[in-house]
């Protein structure tokens, strides 16, 4: 009987996100059965120890031409093949982008349920998972169960705490038949428009910037705080609409799903389409002028103001208590 879970995550040059630990973490604390984790890609083969400490009693490491560019339907194809060697009962996936793209062209070629986004994952009767994920844009929360016998689940970044398990994982080989001159599409090249700063989706502290900011020069006041604390920027739809940031930098319903520790909304109304990206925050702090902005209900913290006077001195107080 298949019994086990499968942790499917991407990896660069040897380094993992912390969602792949995190999903270890968990895996491990849940399984009936064995723990792999399944990576791809130059560098893979390094992750045996590292991998394992957080929780994989394996790992697949896919190496070679077809695992140098992602293709989707290339590495669909080489997941599905890792299954029938593994028979895994669940297979996890990052809610990220890469995660996102991955994990429904698998559950295709499974034919096997996908639970999306998930902020909760539980065993459940007769060895089956059971996963909460939020629903109408965080409004509420759906439990989920997969009655197909393959079940897969997306994991949302920064939820899962991380736990280290302290022994060493083990490569397993697995060989797969692909071959990239089958591949309907590859990714030639990846674009990294955030310069280097921390991605998004894992920040533990963001600060985010709408309509308010009023002009694309004076992001800069948001750039300032945001480097004292550390932080990734974000913004709201219509800033990103404009072209006064990166489309990248766009949370909400349409945008990313971010789950920082602290949430820093600034000149944002909070409408409900952005709310729908911040509502795994476990702190949202307001900076608006209007006091019925309805951000100040999904707030914890709120400070009435003009974010051209509230942020600058916000800037300066936490660099003076850092010093
Ligand atoms: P506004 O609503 O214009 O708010 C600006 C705020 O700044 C106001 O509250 C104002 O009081 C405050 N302000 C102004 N000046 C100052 C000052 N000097 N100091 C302090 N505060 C000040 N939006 C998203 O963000 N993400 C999405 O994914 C998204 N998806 C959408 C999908 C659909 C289908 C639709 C229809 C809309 C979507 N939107 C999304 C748009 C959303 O409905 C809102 O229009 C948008 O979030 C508003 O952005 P904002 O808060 O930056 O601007």
């Amino acid at each position: 009987m298949a019994e086990g879970i499968l942790v499917v995550l991407d990896q660069e040059n040897g380094r993992v996100r912390r969602v792949a630990y995190e999903m270890l973490s968990r895996a491990q604390e849940i399984a009936a059965g064995t723990v792999t984790a399944l990576t791809f890609g130059p560098g893979a083969e390094t992750l045996a120890e590292t991998l394992g400490r957080y929780g994989a009693d394996q790992v697949v490491a896919l190496t070679g031409d077809a695992f140098t560019r992602y293709s989707s339907d290339g590495w669909a194809e080489a997941v599905r093949q890792v299954v029938e060697v593994i028979d895994p009962v669940a297979l996890f996936f990052p809610a990220t982008a890469w995660g996102k793209d991955l994990s429904p062209r698998v559950a295709g070629l499974l034919e096997a349920g996908l639970a999306t986004d998930c902020t909760e994952i539980h065993p459940s009767e007769g060895g089956r998972l059971e996963a909460v994920r939020p629903v109408y844009a965080g409004k509420a929360f759906q439990r989920v169960r997969i009655d197909t016998p393959r079940q897969l689940f997306s994991l949302r970044p920064n939820i899962q705490p991380v736990i280290e398990h302290g022994r060493p994982g083990q490569l397993r080989p697995v060989t797969v038949s692909v071959s990239p001159d089958q591949f309907q599409a590859v990714v030639t090249a990846v674009e990294n428009n955030a310069g280097g700063t921390v991605e998004l989706t894992e920040a533990d502290i963001i600060v985010s910037g709408g309509r308010g900011i009023k002009a694309p020069e004076n992001f800069k006041i948001l750039e300032g705080l945001a480097e004292v604390l550390g932080a990734a920027l974000g913004s709201s739809r219509p800033v990103a609409d404009e072209g006064w940031v990166p489309h990248s930098y766009h949370i909400g319903q349409t945008g990313k799903v971010v789950s920082p520790t602290v949430y820093f909304a600034v000149g944002i109304s909070g409408a409900i389409q952005h709310l729908a990206g911040i509502s795994g925050s476990k702190y949202i702090v307001a900076i608006n002028s209007d006091p019925d902005a309805p951000i100040f209900k999904a707030a914890n913290y709120g400070i009435v103001g003009d974010l051209f006077q509230v942020v600058p001195h916000l800037t300066e107080e936490i660099r003076r208590l850092k010093e």
